[in-house]
């Protein structure tokens, strides 16, 4: 049935006429284009940049890369595409920090959407309103810093804030705030969008609420977001910021299932998975007092798999007086293994950028750039004690290979969409999964293997799991990824996209 209607729609596409130049520009001739004149290059160096990403497992040549320094040329270069007989793909590429080429645009057109950026424009924060217009080309760590200047701040975040609003947004972005405030997605209050016709949309929940919705987590399927209004609130000051080690995972989700479910108690709410490889801190974030490193490792060694909850309550001047008592209550009623629970106290910004100081260290060393075979998952809450057996005691310990953050932690659905493209699991509460792995050039293949071993255990226990910025190599895997909402996906190509022109890299499509 599903085959049918995209054949369908495929013939349907193909009979109607569509209004062509004569002319069939290609990327390779469209170079000498007036409109285009110092913006758009074939310069080798600009090609071989836009071939690569984060990932570093794919190499995918554009034939050209545009650099728009306006709303207008990115619109003038679709159009150009669409009003063509044959057309060109054409991909945003936000900061590349994609894993497997999702950016890229093979013998058509990559969008630097970075060169948009122009100093201090393309902020604008409403005090009143509690919302900032941002040109999608930001990095959310320059919002949080131009909001922070007038004491406030988006609320809903990713763990790396060095990824562009347009990028992320395209994904879902989420970290340990999303089981409060939802998604990164769902705190989006309008966008400016250009369809694959090159037409430009402004679009909320109230206006063209479809494209809205389409184009949150729509892997730049149906338009690319040159501006997204972002939702505020008043900023705190400082976080605490606690972690508690366990060693019997029913407790470990048991306690963070029910601190999710009690929402208003606190900010962030993350866990990991802690295996025997030196030690504890890892390039995510330095956290355990270095007098502390040998027991943890000797607790990791004798249980080989242990796991750590992560939580975070903000305050400032108001709230000071309280919320160490709140902490303090709070640790009381969790079931880890007591003399292993830590705290922090850091700045509002030290903790968002937590980051930051790893990446630094990791560049330093040349180890940054090198290649990321990650695999994210959403695993329903029913599955994740098998997920544990056969995946973290079972898959990861015996292949003995993988390193680096490991990520597990709860969401609740109710904070999601439904409406929007990102696929999610059906269950109330699904668990984010992520394997964070760093490789060599040449042994990324052994990580790469086992993502697909843990696909495959996924698929043979039917546990319904979905991959986050997802990777299928055929269409019938999209068929399986999107499930009911894949007949809704295909329509919505079709209605903004008809010629199959934007982010051909996400290998849906093409
Ligand atoms: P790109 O890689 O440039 O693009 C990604 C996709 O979006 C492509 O298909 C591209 O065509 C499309 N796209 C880009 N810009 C636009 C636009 N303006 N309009 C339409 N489509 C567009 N994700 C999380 O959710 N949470 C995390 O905590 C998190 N941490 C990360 C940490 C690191 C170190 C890295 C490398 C990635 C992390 N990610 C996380 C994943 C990240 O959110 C996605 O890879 C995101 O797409 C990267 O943004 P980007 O600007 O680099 O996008």
């Amino acid at each position: 049935q599903i085959h049918l209607l995209v054949i369908t729609m495929l013939i349907t596409t193909l009979l109607t006429p569509i209004t062509t130049n004569n002319t069939s520009p290609q990327p390779w001739n469209i170079l000498s284009n007036n409109n285009f004149a110092g913006k758009l290059t074939s310069a080798s160096s600009s090609v071989e940049a836009a071939a690569i990403d984060f990932g570093h497992v794919t190499k995918i040549f554009p034939s050209a890369v545009l650099n728009p320094s306006s709303v207008q040329d990115i619109t003038d270069i679709i159009k150009l595409s669409f009003d063509s007989q044959s057309s060109f793909p054409i991909a945003a590429r936000g900061h590349g920090h994609s894993f497997r080429g999702q950016a890229a645009a093979k013998d058509g057109v990559v969008v630097n959407m970075r060169s948009m950026i122009k100093e201090d424009r393309g902020i604008e924060v409403s005090r009143t309103g509690l919302y900032a217009d941002v040109d999608s080309a930001w990095l959310w760590i320059e919002v949080l810093n131009k909001t922070l200047e007038l004491g406030l701040t988006p609320v809903s975040w990713t763990d790396y804030l060095y990824l562009t609003v347009g990028g992320t947004l395209s994904n879902g972005g989420i970290s340990g705030q999303a089981s409060r405030y939802g998604p990164q997605i769902t705190n989006v209050l309008e966008m400016d969008v250009i369809t694959g016709k090159g037409e430009i949309v402004t679009c909320s929940k109230h206006m063209n609420s479809d494209l809205f919705y389409a184009a949150l987590g729509g892997l730049g399927q149906f338009g690319i977001i040159t501006r997204a209004r972002i939702k505020l609130e008043l900023a705190p000051k400082r976080a605490k910021w606690l972690r508690f080690l366990y060693t019997d995972f029913s407790e470990f989700t048991r306690d963070q299932e029910r601190l999710i479910s009690e929402t208003d108690d606190l900010h962030f709410l993350e866990g990991s998975v802690m295996l025997d490889h030196g030690p504890p801190d890892n390039w995510r974030s330095t956290y355990y007092p270095p007098s502390d490193h040998l027991k943890i490792v000797s607790m990791i060694k004798r249980h080989r798999v242990i796991y750590c909850l992560e939580v975070v309550k903000y305050y400032d001047e108001t709230s000071q007086h309280s919320v160490n008592e709140e902490m303090e209550e709070l640790s009381e009623s969790l079931n880890y293994v007591r003399g292993f629970m830590y705290e922090k106290d850091v700045t509002y910004m030290d903790f968002l950028n937590r980051v930051r100081t790893g990446e630094l260290k990791l560049k330093s060393k040349g180890q940054w750039d090198v290649p990321h075979p990650w695999l994210n998952l959403f695993v329903p809450k029913s599955q994740i004690s098998r997920f544990d057996y056969g995946v973290f005691k079972g898959i990861i310990l015996r292949n003995n290979i993988t390193s680096g953050p490991l990520l597990v932690y709860p969401m609740n659905r109710n904070k999601w969409n439904d409406q929007m493209s990102t696929a999610i699991p059906e269950e109330d509460v699904f668990y984010v999964v992520g394997f964070l792995r760093s490789a060599e050039f040449d042994n990324w293949e052994a990580y790469d293997k086992e993502n697909t071993e843990v696909l495959k255990f996924c698929e043979d226990a039917k546990m319904n799991a979905i991959q986050y910025l997802p990777y299928h190599a055929s269409q019938e895997g999209w068929v399986r990824h999107f499930g009911r909402r894949w007949n809704n996906f295909v329509e919505r190509k079709f209605r903004y996209d008809p010629k199959m022109i934007l982010s051909p890299g996400q290998n849906i499509f093409q």
